[in-house]
């Protein structure tokens, strides 16, 4: 077959056509893809089979007939109103000898709807003349439904099920990704508010327990109202909700939890026989050292602190950056004045090295693609890792560690050689904990310390001088 198409002499060349047409009308009677040939008279001269469901118009009826937007039923897609004559992209291409192409859909005359693509793809022979056209229609509704599908599924996964707000599970995946693009901004601008519904018991006791879904139903449906597109509510359990806000300081999501507290105690329920509910609130805003767990547990302690006091009211946690935070800042046993502070951090060491800065940070970068360590921050003075560890005697005790370094240079005073320049680094290593499980971190952080001490070369053992070791993260450093 292939010898006979390629040979140009024209009765042989017929010959091949006869033999190509069985094959031909077994792939028109095959193809997905809808496929029509017309000619540059605009006269059907092929109508697939694929063509034949989608328009419910048999090869038989459209052969020989002149192309045009009613013989392929094409409607606009938005208005579903039939595409005129002047729009067709068939046309188009023969008169162009151009591709045209558009995404229309195809109403048959059982009523049968389609979303389709149509290409019109000219056919040009040797001497740049249009003999005809071949048009493809990609029937695009399956993917459409696929696609509508997978936003159902999606929904399904991520939003609680009564009240349609998002559920833990979307609240734990957010509230890790805000904690992240924070740390990565340096910028700790983001606030929860966690609020429980006062004594919601009685609801389910002095009505019943539909009443009072409905109740929940209109709790959440009273949060959206002030929430902005950036911020997400959460169903965290029960009747306990969350408010993820981006962008928000304490001030601001102080405010906005006594706005909603204030409209609840008063909107008249209609499922209550017109009473009101009132609600507690819990608000703190993101610090550097946050964990999703430590910052969600502050709130959650202020909330229960709105609780004990009474109710119906917004308790939130001091500004973020209090004096306690800002006092450990500062002094150390080098008299550095470092710019991070180490609270929480398991350890905290300091040394003091002859070594250049840069070489240190050639030495870090070594450990880094040994470790296979994830860089979150990088700063001329600063630079912040996570990595795993697993304790080489029992793999099933691993840790993930956020790994802080802090340069800096100082010129000091020596009795042998007058001023020298010396590097001073300060490691912090604490847990880095995505989502709401503990690992091993306590024990293994000394065996981390020890392998970031070999891969700096920051061993007690050389000349360099450990200066400060570490406290534990009760003692607040
Ligand atoms: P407090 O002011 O201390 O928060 O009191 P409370 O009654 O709101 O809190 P408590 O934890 O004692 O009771 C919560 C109630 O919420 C108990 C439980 O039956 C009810 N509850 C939890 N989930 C649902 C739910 O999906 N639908 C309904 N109707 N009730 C629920
Ligand atoms: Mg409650
Ligand atoms: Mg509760």
């Amino acid at each position: 077959m292939t010898e006979q198409t390629n040979n140009q002499d024209p009765v042989e060349h017929d010959d091949a056509t006869k033999v190509l047409l069985p094959y031909l009308n077994t792939l028109f009677w095959c193809l997905r893809e809808g496929v029509i040939f017309v000619d540059r008279e605009y006269s059907v001269g092929a109508w697939s089979q694929a063509v034949e469901t989608l328009t419910g118009r048999s090869t038989g009826d459209a052969i020989g007939q002149t192309i045009r937007p009613s013989l392929l039923c094409l409607h606009d897609m938005k208005s579903g109103k039939p595409v005129a004559g002047e729009d067709c992209p068939v046309a188009a291409c023969l008169q162009s000898g151009k591709i045209r192409s558009g995404d229309f859909r195809i109403i048959g005359p059982s009523g049968r709807e389609a979303n389709v693509n149509l290409t019109a793809i000219p056919v040009i022979n040797d001497d740049n003349i249009v003999l005809g056209s071949v048009i493809l229609i990609h029937d695009s509704s399956v993917q459409l439904d696929l696609q509508r599908q997978l936003k159902d599924l999606h929904e399904v996964s991520v939003l609680d099920p009564l009240t349609q707000v998002a559920n833990r599970g979307e609240l734990e995946r957010v509230l890790n990704e805000t904690i992240s693009n924070c740390e990565q901004a340096n910028d700790y601008n983001a606030s929860i508010i966690i609020c429980d519904i006062d004594f919601f018991k009685s609801i389910n006791d002095n009505f019943n327990h539909h009443i009072g879904d409905l109740a929940l139903i209109a709790f959440a449906n009273q949060l959206k109202k002030f929430v902005r597109s950036q911020d997400l509510v959460c169903r965290f359990g029960g009747e306990e909700f969350v408010i993820l806000c981006a962008q928000c300081d304490v001030e601001s999501a102080i405010e906005r939890a006594e706005d909603i507290r204030r409209s609840l105690e008063v909107t008249a329920l209609p499922m209550l026989e017109g009473k009101c509910i009132t609600a507690s609130f819990g608000v703190t805003q993101l610090r550097p050292t946050d964990s999703a767990t430590d910052f969600f547990v502050r709130a959650d302690s202020a909330l229960l602190k709105a609780k004990e006091t009474g109710r119906n009211r917004v308790v939130a946690v001091a500004s973020p950056l209090n004096d306690e935070m800002n006092s450990v800042k500062g002094g150390s046993l080098s008299g550095i004045k470092w710019k991070t502070e180490g609270r929480r951090s398991l350890i905290v060491e300091e040394f003091v090295t002859q070594t250049p800065i840069s070489v240190l940070v050639e030495k870090l970068r070594g450990f880094i693609l040994e470790f296979d360590a994830e860089i979150r921050q990088v700063k001329s003075d600063f630079a912040s890792i996570e990595v795993e560890l697993e304790d080489r005697k029992d793999y099933s005790r691993r840790g993930r560690f956020r790994v802080m370094f802090e340069f800096c240079e100082k010129e000091v005073a020596s009795e042998r050689e007058g001023m020298r320049k010396m590097s001073y680094i300060r490691v912090m290593i604490r847990e880095a904990k995505r989502g709401w499980f503990s690992t091993n971190c306590t024990e293994l952080a000394p065996t981390l310390l020890a392998e970031i001490r070999r891969y700096m070369m920051l061993s007690e053992e050389s000349n360099q001088v450990r200066v400060q070791s570490a406290g534990s993260p009760t003692e607040g450093r």
